[in-house]
């Protein structure tokens, strides 16, 4: 067990997963990350997929102290200040390396994630649900949390959808694909409710669309159905949606583009798959540029389809995947995704997050993103900074080509390389030297900015 002080900066140790959907070797910013943000002597295999790294002490991937110390939560338990007024947020879990209650844990969890193809479509239970879900099935879900989560972009873009559309948009969609016209009758019979109904129709022919189309029966037929659509868009591109020019204004360009690049990618790796029509007709597909960032909350079904970002989640593991999964999996989770959530439509815009200069970064070399859930928030730092102390912890990952000079304010800074992962104890001030960029997750009781979530 190391013996530093609680105001020591500690550098940590992560480990890669290689989810099929990830990035395939050096192509992957996790395996770029990997020689820093890895134990010493990590090797890249070329024809690995590298999909995420996890920054925290969850029980499912923790990290260590680097190069070869205790996990995070061990190190946390032999210095309980180092997490400050993050205490208060319980361990969520009995998982190995913790006991519940014991405080082990920072409250949030830190990934960096490279996707190149659907992610399994997903909601993480409400606090509620993951308690009942959690007596009747600990192995499957270890976590009594909730997970609500933000996404920021690394890449120049990324797509991923994000919530149900609004139902004007679903109508339109319906409208402009023709191959849906010849689906037998029980299928027809829920989308017609819905497509006639239109906006009126509400939450529940949208359940009922919904969970039609990723239903068993519907399987086989959509998967056709699916192909010809793609078939199509890929001769016709983006012309492809050129009825939706009479449906209102939000259907520009652009938006058509990106509906034929997710088509695309969609066909590519999903290859007739009906979770996908249940994406491209029920859910925004949202782009992200570098910097920009959205959350998904309570309800928030997503599907990240493409390109790079930083996540960051309350302290969970749990998940529903409805989607771009193994029908056995579908058939298990639709049910209680079908009881658990809303059903109702998010206009993008209100999910993007905003971003302010951060008043605790002296230098003001600092944006914070304001995040609407209590446990973490989340910063980005480009140069120079002299950052006052948090009232909880914080984990940093370097970014860039050029590397960080971080230390804990009256100490000797520490040169940290691309991809060099840190733990910062609460109540600790720090600077960064050089020109480099850090990302880092943070519990501040300080942070005033939680409620403000709207447009940029
Ligand atoms: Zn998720």
């Amino acid at each position: 067990m190391p013996t530093e002080p609680t105001s020591s900066i500690v550098r940590l140790a992560c480990s890669p997963n290689n989810f099929p959907w990830g990035k395939t070797g050096k192509s992957s910013l996790v395996a770029q990350f990997a020689p820093n943000a890895c134990e010493p002597n990590f090797t890249i295999k070329e024809s690995e997929t590298y999909s995420e790294l996890w920054m925290g002490s969850h029980p499912t991937n923790p990290a260590s102290i680097y190069p070869s110390g205790p996990v995070l939560s061990e190190h946390i338990a032999a210095h309980p200040e180092a997490l400050g007024d993050a205490s208060k947020f319980p361990a969520p879990f009995t998982g190995k390396g913790t006991t519940e209650g014991e405080g082990g844990h920072v409250p949030f969890l830190f990934k960096i994630l490279c996707c190149k193809q659907a992610l399994p479509m997903q909601i993480h239970p409400n606090k509620k649900v993951a308690e009942d879900l959690h007596s009747k099935d600990p192995e499957q879900f270890p976590d009594t949390n909730h997970k609500p989560e933000i996404a920021v972009c690394l890449s120049d873009r990324f797509l991923g959808f994000a919530h149900f559309r609004p139902l004007s948009e679903i109508t339109s969609l319906f409208r402009a694909i023709p191959e849906l016209e010849s689906v037998s009758s029980y299928l027809q019979v829920k989308l017609r409710a819905f497509t006639t109904g239109g906006v009126q129709a509400g939450a529940s022919s949208l359940k009922d669309a919904w969970v039609g189309v990723l239903a068993k029966e519907s399987e086989k037929e959509l998967g056709k159905v699916m192909s010809q659509v793609a078939k199509r868009v890929a001769k016709e591109g983006v012309g492809a949606w050129s009825s939706l020019d009479s449906e209102g204004e939000v259907w520009t360009e652009k938006v058509r583009s990106n509906l034929t690049e997710a088509v695309g990618i969609l066909e590519e790796y999903n290859p007739g798959d009906p979770s996908s029509l249940a994406a491209l007709l029920f859910m925004n597909l949202v782009e992200l540029k570098k910097g920009e960032g959205m959350y998904v909350g309570a309800d928030g079904l997503h599907a990240w389809l493409q390109g790079d970002i930083v996540e960051l989640m309350a302290l969970s593991d749990n998940v529903l995947n409805v989607g771009f999964t193994s029908r056995s999996e579908i058939d298990e989770h639709l049910p209680i995704v079908q009881e658990s959530i809303t059903f109702q439509s998010v206009d993008p815009s209100s999910i993007a997050l905003s971003r302010t200069p951060f008043v605790k970064g002296l230098k003001r070399n600092t944006t914070v993103y304001s995040v609407p859930f209590e446990e973490f928030s989340i910063l980005h730092t480009v140069g120079e900074e002299e950052m006052e102390a948090f009232t909880g912890p914080a984990i940093g990952i370097v970014t860039s080509q050029e590397a960080v000079t971080v230390g804990a304010k009256g100490e000797e800074g520490v040169r940290y390389e691309r991809g060099s992962v840190f733990f910062v104890p609460a109540h600790t001030g720090f600077r960064t030297d050089g020109n480099g960029e850090v990302w880092m997750a943070f519990y501040d009781g300080d942070d005033k900015t939680k409620d403000q979530v709207g447009s940029q």
